[in-house]
């Protein structure tokens, strides 16, 4: 099976399971993700905004008229302890009432820690609120993020790219930072199941998110609540671990995903960059409680 052919980067066909879009922090519209996922020949991609299901309908639309298939998902806010935390969720069901409250309540954290955030860059950088919400695509629709700020630092010509703005003033390093307040990684295990989804560490060991990583005992705690996957094929997953996270998802039986986290022009991350095999996929198909696009 093509699927089970390997590089370093992980699978070398299969699905794109990690694609943001307009509705969050990337550039590029469903239809735009959903155009260039057939274009360059992947057996199909998720969807996965942050904290939201505002691109699925959108997504699925281009989907069914290409007769491309899609995965529906999200990227969700978390902490584990000091640990920050990005779960991806896939085909849940997005009317559940503990999804929506979730996402409710995360965008409304998130608005209020990038307002406080502005405030305290506008000290030295002057930009607005208004800058930032002008760089979102899609108004009160899209999931607002540090990404947004950047723009409107480059907008205003203080760095030349959002990647630059990353590495100064809105590094999490910085000292205009602030934390998003975000449910446990532990309750969006538990919330994604009640509504039927599949619930995936994202980039589990990506050092330039988190100073500590979550430990093989976090993991296996997730686990044991009914994580169901790691995406281990992600350019932020250090080489040796992949290694620890390949251990443990053999220990553990969970589900190795891959994805490239593309963000359209917001982010050199190229679309298809990690894949995830098609027989992992099904298996997502078949736990999930909304059917596959395509
Ligand atoms: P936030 O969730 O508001 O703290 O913002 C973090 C988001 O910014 C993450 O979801 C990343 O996708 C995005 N991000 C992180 N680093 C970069 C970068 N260097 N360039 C563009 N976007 C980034
Ligand atoms: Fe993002
Ligand atoms: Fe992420
Ligand atoms: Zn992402």
């Amino acid at each position: 099976m093509s699927s089970d052919e390997y590089n370093d980067c992980g699978p070398t066909s299969g699905w794109d399971l990690h694609c943001h879009t307009v509705f969050s922090d990337g550039t590029k519209t469903p239809a735009e993700l959903v155009d260039l996922a057939c274009t360059i020949g992947l057996h199909g991609a998720a969807i996965t905004d942050h904290d939201t299901t505002a691109g699925w309908k959108d997504a699925q639309k281009a989907a069914e008229d290409c007769g491309f298939p899609l995965l529906r998902g999200s990227e969700i806010t978390a902490q584990d302890r000091r640990v920050s935390v990005h779960m991806l969720a896939y085909q849940y069901d997005p009317e559940n009432e503990g999804i929506v409250n979730l996402f409710r309540s995360t965008r409304q954290s998130r608005l209020k820690r990038a307002k406080r955030m502005v405030s305290r860059l506008s000290k030295d950088f002057p930009i607005t609120w208004n800058d930032v919400m002008s760089q979102t695509k899609k108004g009160d629709e899209t999931t607002v993020g540090r990404p947004h700020m950047a723009d409107a630092l480059v907008a205003a010509g203080f760095y030349r790219t959002r990647s630059d703005a990353f590495a100064g003033a809105i590094s999490s390093s910085s000292k205009y930072y602030i934390p998003t307040p975000s449910p446990s990684a532990l309750k969006v295990v538990q919330v994604v199941r009640q509504a039927g989804g599949v619930s995936v560490v994202a980039h589990p060991a990506d050092y330039s998110r988190n100073r500590i990583l979550l430990s093989d005992a976090q993991i296996r705690e997730l686990a044991d609540a009914g994580l169901d996957g790691l995406e281990v094929w992600h350019r932020g997953n250090g080489r040796e671990e992949r290694e620890r996270l390949l251990g443990l998802a053999r220990e553990l039986r969970l589900l190795v995903t891959g994805g490239s986290d593309w963000h359209g022009a917001g982010k050199p991350n190229k679309l298809g960059e990690n894949l995830t095999p098609d027989s992992v996929v099904m298996q997502i198909v078949e736990r999930g409680a909304i059917p596959l696009v395509s």
